[in-house]
């Protein structure tokens, strides 16, 4: 029902499909809820086992390109990885294209100079290391990035880092973090006023302070969000990344293809929880002999999460083709669109599986549990739904000629 046949035909890929939905269903997946109940660093040592096979396969670093050492998918193609791979909570951490490592490794492919690749990168890339992203603070919208007051000033060769972050992902037990903070706060494009910058979590006035906790869960390791205070961290000036004061430009390049990981990864949710949404329908006694899925109105969250999943996977994959093959900003229109329409269509789908599963569909027995607690924030991060649907609408009504207004 999910396969799409206009898609273009690559047997390379299709096999690698094939292969790791076996792979997620014979080695993941059975264990998944004995990890969930587990510190990272042991899970970590689990899923560590796997490695040979998943690079014997060609699942290791999916996304790379050829340049790099890579398998050269199309973000198109990798999106369809990313599917497959959604459909289990480690997934994705098992072929070392978890966010926010992955879209790290593309900002330091791109843009690290040769020390920093051999300290930061190559070890991310080898799966040596994890790594986190350090933007939002607690003090100001994360929505409106240019209001940041973290500050990195330079002294003698060094940048001393002062501020308060939080929501910073798989900060615990992270090897650095990339951290977005203000080096020229009198620039007067607000957009050139902050960069990006490595910070090794073992360094001096690098303060983790929590995890923080998520509707009752902290987590561990990869699987949490940190905050985390800068308290006179000293790096060095060679440890920034790419130009001084681009730190927005280089966000924006890194969320890009970003949002189509995210949104297939959530299609691969959502298939997951329509699966476990079909299999109780068909099997829950609700009379002497009939079943939860004879119920129409059942049968319609069925029907409507079928239709809607199969739509928001094909606006990905359009998304996806248009970055192929124009580029990023030509696909501006469509990454807003997917951003807010799949996220929504997660939470509905995610919700209907709940509800056909009735009291233990909130308990952790399934994984829908996880999924909707660690998945609410699917329509905050990476730009909340309202700034996405104001930023569409904006577009098309620019094309009606409509001019805003700031009185
Ligand atoms: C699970 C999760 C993981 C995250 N991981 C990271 C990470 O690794 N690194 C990192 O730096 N950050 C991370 N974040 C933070 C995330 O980027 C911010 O939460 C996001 O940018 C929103 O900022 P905020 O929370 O400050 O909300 P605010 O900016 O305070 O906005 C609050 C709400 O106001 C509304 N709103 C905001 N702007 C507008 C507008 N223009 N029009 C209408 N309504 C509006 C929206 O409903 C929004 O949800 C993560 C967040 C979550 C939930």
């Amino acid at each position: 029902m999910n396969t799409i046949s206009s898609l273009p035909e690559n047997n390379q890929l299709n096999d690698l499909l094939v292969n790791l939905k076996d792979f997620l269903k014979k080695e993941i997946i059975p264990h998944e809820q004995n990890w969930l109940k587990m510190p990272w660093s042991e899970v970590e040592k689990e899923i560590r086992t796997h490695r040979d096979f998943l690079k014997e396969i060609g699942a290791w670093n999916p996304y790379l390109s050829k340049n790099h050492g890579g398998p050269g998918y199309s973000l198109m193609e990798v999106a369809q990885i990313s599917e497959v791979l959604g459909g289990s909570f480690f997934g994705h951490f098992a072929c070392n294209c978890q966010a926010p490592d992955a879209g790290n490794i593309e900002l330091l492919l791109q843009y690290a100079n040769d020390e920093q690749k051999e300290k930061y990168l190559f070890p991310l890339l080898n799966g040596e290391i994890r790594s986190c992203f350090s933007m939002t603070e607690p003090d100001n919208a994360g929505s409106n990035p240019i209001l940041l007051n973290t500050q990195a000033k330079k002294e003698n060769g060094y940048y001393i880092i002062n501020g308060r972050k939080w929501f910073t992902s798989s900060a615990d037990g992270a090897s650095f973090a990339i951290v977005m903070a203000v080096t020229n706060p009198d620039a007067e494009n607000p957009y050139q006023r902050a960069s990006m910058l490595l910070s090794p979590t073992n360094a001096p006035g690098f303060n983790l302070v929590r995890n923080i906790p998520i509707m009752g869960h902290a987590g561990t390791g990869w699987a949490s969000h940190s905050e985390i205070i800068y308290d006179n961290v000293k790096i060095p000036e060679s440890d920034l990344i790419g130009p001084e004061n681009q730190g927005f430009k280089l966000a924006q390049e890194r969320l890009g293809p970003g949002r189509i990981h995210h949104c297939m990864r959530w299609i691969g949710i959502c298939e997951r929880a329509f699966d476990l949404m079909c299999q109780r329908a068909a099997t829950r006694k609700t009379g002497l002999k009939s079943f939860l899925g004879e119920k129409q109105m059942v049968q319609e969250m069925i029907a409507d999460s079928r239709a809607e999943i199969n739509a928001a996977r094909l606006m990905v994959l359009n998304a996806a083709n248009k970055m192929d093959t124009l580029g990023q900003k030509a696909a501006a229109l469509e990454i807003s669109t997917i951003k807010f329409f799949v996220a929504g269509i997660l939470h509905k789908v995610l919700d209907r599986a709940i509800q056909v599963h009735g009291a233990l569909g909130v308990t952790d027995d399934t994984i829908l549990a996880l999924y909707y607690r660690e998945e609410r924030g699917a329509r905050i991060y990476d730009g909340p739904d309202e700034v996405h649907k104001a930023s569409l609408a904006r577009k098309i009504l620019q094309q009606y000629g409509l001019k805003v207004h700031n009185d």
